[in-house]
């Protein structure tokens, strides 16, 4: 792994030939190395700490997280979301009263997924490392930002450095499911603990391809989950007799027709720009379409070649619809008087549920079927700005840092905890800081989760820079 080749050294950011006294960006933040040495460590006992949700169980990563910060100097603050579930804040002061629309805080959650030990080469609780690699469940979602936070909040810590806003460190829980305890009933807690105008979370990455980085994705803005079910109605009776109007086959029908549909191509600003971005980067052939997904005579093939290409790209450009469950019948020979599907549709950011509901309920045209938007749908947050000093110093620290790669914004098709600050008017920014090929980017949620060493320390490095620039009074 070559990632360090073109990272220039943070002491030489600015620093003229003789510093003069009032110089505040002190040697010590330039010494990434051995503060990653420690990083590594605090990753390693935080993926030994069994965090998977549900339960979570987050309690105990939290307990181990504030006792590091502790020994900093850094006085933690455990929030109780749940029983056994737990937040940690923290905050270095730029000065005596606080102005919350300036403060940046660096968010990472403390649970993971579950892992299928058999599948795993190794104990994905053990943190194991091999070729130098650590794997773990968490070695990238989401224990490695966190770690990577801790270092940068110690870092400026130990620097004593100038602040001019304050920075604030929040480990969260309840990330991965989402549920009662994840951050939208923290902010309701405890929104005055931890209220910034800034934020840097998870949900961005950095792309690399044979020892290079490729392109930079900054998360501005994610897609918003909404579940629909697919309800099916028709008479009971005897198998033996079966009738047209069986909801079971009415149901699959539907579904069938809605598995089929693509909803309109649209694309917001992100999206645009990220499209734009990517073409710079990418092979003749696929650049080419980038360039002509909005023409007219061209655009229509564009979006095919490009949805086929890469689901992903299709999904940034259009409402998705996936059927995820099917539940129908009591036993063989009863039919049923009602069958259910469920959809899980993720929606660009701006468009409204009732207006997809209503697209699909004329594709279906059954009055057996009706459509139910479930309760608790994802809120549509605004779109972090692309304009804000935050945006900029992210963009210029990733090119410099990367060897001149294009940052790009990008629109999640997942959500994160983001999208519960931007409703807070934070401008939060996914980046995940360390650079990572596609193939280890699959592992994320799956098997054989890792991250490797050199990658780790990197990303260390850019986000310290990029706090630093942020946050750090010149
Ligand atoms: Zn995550």
């Amino acid at each position: 792994m070559i990632f360090f080749a073109a990272i220039p050294p943070l002491a030489s950011q600015g620093t003229p030939p003789n510093p003069p006294p009032a110089q505040t960006n002190p040697a010590p933040l330039a010494d990434t190395a051995a503060l990653s040495r420690e990083a590594l460590v605090w990753l390693a006992q935080l993926i030994q700490i069994n965090t998977t949700n549900p339960p979570g169980n987050e309690a105990a990563a939290a307990k181990y997280v504030a006792g590091i910060l502790e020994k900093e100097g850094i006085t933690p603050e455990i929030l109780e979301v749940a029983p056994g579930r737990s937040a940690v804040v923290a905050r270095l002061r730029s000065s005596a009263i606080s102005d919350p629309s300036r403060a940046l805080l660096l968010v990472a959650h403390m649970d993971v997924v579950g892992a299928e030990r058999s599948r795993w080469s190794v104990d994905p609780f053990g943190a194991v490392m091999k070729d130098g690699y650590m794997y773990g469940r968490g070695a990238l979602d989401d224990k490695s930002m966190l770690a990577a936070n801790l270092a940068t909040i110690i870092a400026l810590k130990r620097a004593s450095a100038r602040l001019n806003r304050d920075v604030i460190f929040l480990a969260t829980d309840d990330e991965e499911a989402g549920g009662e305890a994840s951050i939208k009933t923290l902010i309701a807690k405890n929104w005055d603990k931890f209220a910034a105008g800034y934020a840097l979370n998870e949900g961005g990455e950095v792309i690399a391809k044979n020892g290079k980085v490729q392109y930079v994705a900054v998360q501005a803005s994610e897609k918003v989950a909404v579940n629909v079910a697919v309800i099916a109605k028709g008479p009971a009776g005897h198998a033996s007799i079966p009738s047209k109007d069986n909801a079971v086959v009415h149901l699959a029908a539907a579904v069938a027709k809605i598995g089929a549909y693509q909803a309109p191509v649209r694309f917001t600003t992100v999206g645009r720009r990220y499209f734009e971005g990517l073409a710079t980067v990418s092979d003749d052939e696929i650049a080419k379409w980038m360039r002509s997904l909005e023409t007219a005579d061209r655009g229509e093939h564009a979006q095919r070649v490009l949805s086929e290409t890469n689901p992903e790209w299709g999904s940034m450009m259009r409402d998705t619809i996936a059927p995820t469950m099917l539940s129908g019948g009591v036993r063989p020979n009863v039919i049923p008087g009602e069958a259910r599907a469920m959809l899980n549709i993720r929606l660009l950011p701006g468009d409204t549920i009732d207006v997809l509901v209503g697209a699909l309920n004329k594709l279906v045209n059954d009055p057996q079927i009706r459509l139910e938007i479930q309760p608790n749908a994802g809120l549509a947050a605004p779109t972090s700005s692309l304009e804000s000093d935050f945006y900029g110093v992210i963009t210029k620290v990733a090119s410099q840092d990367f060897g001149g790669a294009p940052v790009l914004p990008y629109q999640s098709p997942w959500a994160t905890d983001s999208s519960q600050l931007r409703l807070h008017n934070v401008q939060a920014y996914g980046l995940w800081p360390f650079p990572v090929t596609d193939e280890d980017l699959k592992r994320m949620h799956g098997d054989d989760e890792r991250l490797s060493v050199a990658s780790f320390n990197k990303g260390i490095a850019v986000l310290l820079h990029i706090v630093s620039d942020f946050a750090i009074t010149k």
